[in-house]
């Protein structure tokens, strides 16, 4: 594993101490990387701008060929580096190969974007005054801050960094605490395909000790946040002072909906699956399940059964079907949300503690509650862990107002044997993806962010690469 951080093009030993890196099935430190101090944000921030005049100069063609290299570099080592996040995230391995295809197939597909800008620029803008012509420009918005969570690791990073490249963005890239390992990998990688020293700078370290100082910098004018509404509030804030742009990708409280024509066993695994898969820890976790209340029992049993049946252990274990939460923290915290919602009255109904047999690491079993009141936390505050509330609906227009009572608007999931009313529903629904009769199959072509408070802007698609990009028009009297 990596140990340093990765500022100008050069391996340095950072001035912010060490970090200690976990294995979160063991709850054992198994490893230490420098953190970086606010002289390496300086010097960071300063090999970005130094970069980026050249960078955002060099042709999109070439920006897309390294970008086309990271893509391959990242397909070359993928079982190496799945081995790495299952290793310090928890998540079984088979889900950490999925996130390593994610991320090599944005890098791709930003590269195919990046190839196409140079001929779209100074495209004509028809104007009703016939004697001006105005043309549009896209350029890059200059140094960006990225600031990603540890669920996803090279996914977060990707679905930033990729467009960044691709717009002429020069990069400072501050990967959660917890997994920095893992983003250190996209140095070398960067190192091996040749991107120019400076357009990518990658600093673990603390929120605190980095992340703040980092968004605060002058020298930065776009910042990338994905993470917590706690920490991504500040972040807006600080972006305040300096008029930044900010992208913020936050919580959520995400609904899944299923009603009685559905096919409750395709229903169940679809549950199970927009709620266990890494232990919860996703934004998009599909945390509250409204039911029709004639398929309330029949669905109910089925999930018990199914949660009971998920084998939960190390990630690396080929059996694994759960592996445990990816930091002491969180495991605290997922506890003790389990506790509250007992003390607010919720039925337990499977669940709710370790798992027999795991006391090492940081291991929750799925935990199911029903009679959820709709005023508690556990209905209307992010868990983060695999801890799935139950309530029963009457029809169509109570699931949708109940599904929308949320501070949050990420996703949302329906399942209905009737197709049009699957479609009035999704239509229906205040997220930013909707998905009908399906996993959570999330596509680069696609957006990716929410509405209220589950963020700022969309990630991936063309939303993705214009987050990263100023936008200018050039005026003019006609010529001839
Ligand atoms: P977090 O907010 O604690 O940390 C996220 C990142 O911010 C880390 O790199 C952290 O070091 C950094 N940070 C902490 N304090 C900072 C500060 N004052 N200034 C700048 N940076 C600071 O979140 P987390 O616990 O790592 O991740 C879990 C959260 O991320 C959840 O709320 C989850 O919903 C959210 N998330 C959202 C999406 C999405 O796409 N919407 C995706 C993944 C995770």
């Amino acid at each position: 594993m990596r140990d340093q951080l990765f500022i100008d093009g050069r391996w340095t030993a950072g001035s912010g101490g060490t970090l200690p890196v976990y294995d979160p099935s063991t709850g054992q430190e198994i490893h230490r990387v420098a953190a970086a101090g606010p002289d390496d944000v300086d010097a960071a921030v300063a090999a970005a701008r130094t970069a980026f005049p050249s960078w955002a100069r060099t042709p999109s063609a070439e920006r897309a060929r390294l970008l086309d290299a990271i893509a391959a570099a990242l397909g070359d080592r993928a079982e190496e580096l799945a081995r790495l996040s299952s290793r310090i995230n928890g998540k079984p391995l088979a889900e950490a190969r999925v996130d390593l295809e994610d991320a090599a197939g944005t890098y791709a597909y930003y590269a195919g974007l990046a190839r196409a800008l140079d001929a779209q620029q100074d495209a004509p803008v028809p104007l009703a005054n016939p004697g001006f012509e105005a043309r549009l420009r896209r350029e890059p918005a200059g140094v960006a801050a990225l600031i990603t969570p540890w669920n996803f690791p090279l996914v977060t990073s990707a679905w930033k960094l990729a467009p960044a490249l691709a717009a002429g963005c020069t990069v400072v890239l501050k990967p959660s605490e917890f997994t920095a390992p893992l983003d250190l990998e996209l140095g070398a990688i960067a190192e091996a395909v040749g991107l120019p020293a400076g357009v990518l700078n990658i600093l673990p370290g603390s929120g605190e000790a980095v992340g703040a100082p980092l968004c605060a910098h002058p020298g930065v004018a776009k910042i990338s946040f994905t993470g917590s509404n706690a920490v991504g509030e500040r972040v807006m804030e600080t972006a305040a002072h300096g008029t930044k742009r900010v992208a913020l990708e936050l919580g959520g409280k995400s609904a899944i909906l299923v009603f009685a024509d559905a096919d409750l066993d395709h229903a169940a695994d679809l549950v199970v699956s927009g709620l266990f898969t890494n232990a919860g820890q996703m934004c998009s976790a599909t945390g509250r399940l409204l039911v029709e209340r004639s398929a309330y029992r029949p669905l109910l049993d089925r999930l018990v059964a199914r949660a009971r049946a998920l084998k939960v252990g190390p990630g690396l274990d080929p059996a694994t079907e759960m592996g445990p939460l990816t930091t002491a923290a969180q495991h605290r915290k997922v506890l003790s949300v389990i506790e509250r919602a007992k003390a607010d009255g919720a039925t337990l109904v499977t669940g709710g503690g370790i798992p027999q047999g795991r006391g090492e690491g940081w291991f929750v079993e799925p935990t199911i509650f029903t009679d959820v009141r709709l005023d508690s936390a556990l209905w209307r505050e992010e868990v983060f862990g695999p801890v799935l509330a139950v309530h029963p609906f009457e029809d169509e227009a109570e699931a949708v107002r109940l599904a929308n009572d949320s501070d949050f608007g990420l996703v949302g999931t329906v399942i209905s044997g009737d197709d049009a009313r699957a479609e009035r529903v999704a239509e229906a629904l205040e997220v930013g993806v909707a998905w009908i009769d399906c996993p959570q199959m999330v596509f680069v072509e696609a957006s990716w962010g929410g509405y209220r408070r589950s963020g700022i802007g969309r990630e991936l698609g063309p939303w993705g690469l214009a987050a990263f990009q100023e936008i200018k028009h050039v005026v003019r009297p006609k010529r001839g």
